[in-house]
């Protein structure tokens, strides 16, 4: 069963007189158990509908819907499937105590690994879920590998139980399912021989492995269960000379550089971050691989849109992980604008120093950063730090820290959203 949450103005569902709150039950005679089944089975312009309204009438709408046209049902967000997982490195055991709620679920789930991308390691997948899979093309999967070697993989996940990785893949991939995977790599687990095992197993999946991206283990000072190195700037180079030996490989037999060390990899081995062409569709973007150079490519092409900023000062608050490519940017930026941009490299006060990206900034850093800097016009926070619903990891909800700030504060994902607004009046912009 699924619930409807929000019917949409003059659709066919408000025709209907399905209202928030109704529970759908079957599509055709097939029993729906999630936003999966509802979103396959009433691909079709014949249905029938088995509903229970919310004052307990029950009732089948039968609908013949012009070709295409949307139903106009929003359903209830799905039970989301919790992780059976407890890896040393899990970034939630890394969280302080105190957060919302939902920040400490430890989500694991195929569903969304599928609609929006979320990372799943397939552990708790059972054999219906496999044949959902297949049955309703659920391609590209986005999967945590991390290892291969069974083993190895076990230990990783912290789960005797964990099913062998690449029999899960081989499959599904019999069945044309295709995936991106990642691989969080941590010292003396799965590097080395492991992550050769790793590369070769998933080489041999063909097509069906579409990219993997290899990403350091992160740690924050919270990290209790984590009891092994932490990635050095050695190390990481190690692992990067790994990948290309992989990716020379990968273009020369399949026209493809397939595997990708993050940014974070080659910011701490110190190494030129590769051109956009590359990374192609930017296909892991969402993962921290090719995010730079992509915000390098927006800022080259955008820069010759903005409009003159001369005498202006603009603010740049950032993690110190972005800190020294900055300058670069900022210079584009300024002969661009003639404005002078002020770079405020803030350090993470919530997850402590070793957390140095921009995005996980919160509300208190913003303040402090911010704090009396009237010497500005107005200042850029990374647009990650935020949520839809307007808050900061620490709860902090935006407009409250911009209220209590000297100058207008925008977030912005690449200086380019904001400066090109910035002629027609920041302040009477919404941020
Ligand atoms: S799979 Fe591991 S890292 Fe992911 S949520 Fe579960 S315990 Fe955390």
């Amino acid at each position: 069963m699924v619930r409807v949450a929000r019917v949409a103005a003059n659709s066919i569902a408000e025709e209907l007189g399905i209202v928030p709150g109704t529970e759908l039950s079957a599509v055709n005679g097939r029993a729906l158990s999630d936003f999966l089944d509802w979103e396959f089975l009433t691909a079709d312009d014949e249905l029938a509908i088995d509903a229970r309204l919310p004052d307990g009438e029950e009732i089948i709408y039968e609908i013949e819907r012009p070709e295409g046209e949307p139903l106009g049902i929003e359903l209830e967000p799905p039970t989301v499937r919790r992780c059976a997982n407890r890896c040393e490195f899990c970034f939630i055991e890394g969280l302080p105590k105190g957060l919302r709620k939902n920040l400490y679920i430890r989500d694991d789930d195929y569903r969304l690994s599928f609609a929006y991308g979320n990372f799943a390691t397939l552990s708790n997948m059972k054999e219906r879920d496999e044949a959902r899979i297949v049955e309703y093309r659920l391609s590209p999967l986005y999967v945590s590998v991390h290892a291969t070697p069974w083993d190895a993989r076990r230990v990783l996940l912290n789960n005797p139980r964990v099913p062998n990785i690449v029999e899960q893949l081989t499959r599904l991939a019999e069945h044309g399912i295709q995936f991106h995977c990642q691989m969080v790599i941590v010292p003396g687990l799965n590097d080395g021989a492991v992550l050769e095992q790793s590369f070769a197993d998933l080489w041999a999946l063909g097509d069906a492995v579409m990219s993997v991206a290899i990403v350091p283990v992160g740690l924050t000072q919270f990290s209790h269960l984590y009891t092994g190195e932490s990635m050095s700037a050695d190390r990481a180079a190690g692992l990067l000379d790994v990948v290309d030996r992989w990716s020379r490989r990968a273009l020369v037999e399949r026209d493809d550089p397939w595997v990708f060390g993050s940014d974070e990899l080659y910011l701490l081995a110190g190494r030129d971050l590769p051109p956009p062409e590359h990374y192609g569709d930017y296909a892991q973007i969402e993962n921290g691989v090719g995010a730079v150079t992509s915000l390098r490519e927006r800022v080259r092409v955008g820069a010759a849109r903005l409009p003159r900023l001369d005498g202006r000062r603009i603010g740049v608050v950032t993690g110190t992980s972005m800190t020294p490519l900055m300058p670069e940017l900022l210079a584009q930026l300024e002969s661009a604008t003639g404005a002078s941009f002020v770079l405020i490299p803030t350090t993470n006060s919530l997850f402590g120093p070793t957390t140095t990206t921009a995005g996980l900034l919160v509300g208190a850093d913003i303040r402090r950063a911010l704090d009396g800097r009237d010497d500005l016009d107005i200042a850029l926070i990374p647009a990650e730090t935020i949520n839809d619903a307007g808050l900061f990891l620490d709860d902090e909800q935006f407009i409250a820290v911009r209220e209590s700030l000297p100058i207008p504060v925008y977030p912005s994902y690449d200086f380019i959203d904001v400066l090109s607004l910035e002629g027609e009046g920041a302040g009477e912009r919404a941020a």
